[in-house]
């Protein structure tokens, strides 16, 4: 079923961003539900960790990957390894497991405080509030590290949790064009 309504370009139209003026693009990993929009972003530096990009692009094709969305040449990648912050208050993690080289986003944000966005470490919040392993892990002990670490971060720094595939969550949550400060 296609929702044009969710559709990012819709999104950013939503809230006044057109895609060209956009300057950074983290992908989390690349399965084709986190990258499929990536032709858009033309003037963006593209982040995402080099042990993800060699999982892309080397060995037998994933089904869960369409090389077409990541080897278009006019994307500008920065390939990172590990824990970086790429600028002040955003910070990218390597939370491998769910993938070889997924990430995670740590933002500090002036009213809300620290905010985690974990792509697909875990599918539901039931992940981490029962350490259970998202529904693929390329790496089971990696992908429970990467749940742990997670659990830490949110524990340590009484951080807001963002999960991209738990139906709860998201109605719990602020939504286009309404946005956290
Ligand atoms: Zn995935």
């Amino acid at each position: 079923m296609v929702w044009p309504q969710h559709e990012l370009l819709t999104q950013l139209r939503g809230i006044g961003i057109a895609p060209q003026g956009v300057r950074h693009v983290v992908i989390s990993h690349a399965h084709l539900d986190h990258t499929g929009n990536l032709r858009h972003f033309r003037n963006a530096k593209v982040w995402m960790q080099q042990s993800e990009y060699d999982f892309a692009f080397t060995g037998p094709l994933h089904p869960a990957v369409v090389r077409g969305d990541l080897n278009d040449p006019d994307l500008d990648w920065s390939l990172i390894d590990g824990d970086h912050e790429i600028m002040p208050g955003l910070v990218l993690m390597s939370t491998a497991g769910h993938t070889p080289g997924h990430q995670s986003a740590l933002i500090s944000l002036p009213q809300t405080g620290r905010a985690l966005i974990v792509g697909d470490v875990g599918d539901w919040m039931a992940n981490f509030e029962h350490e259970i392993l998202p529904g693929e892990a390329s790496d089971d002990v990696a992908a429970l590290e990467s749940i742990r670490k997670i659990n830490r971060i949110r524990r340590d720094q009484d951080a807001l949790m963002f999960v991209c595939h738990d139906p709860d969550l998201i109605q719990k949550q602020k939504l286009a064009p309404d946005f956290y400060t």
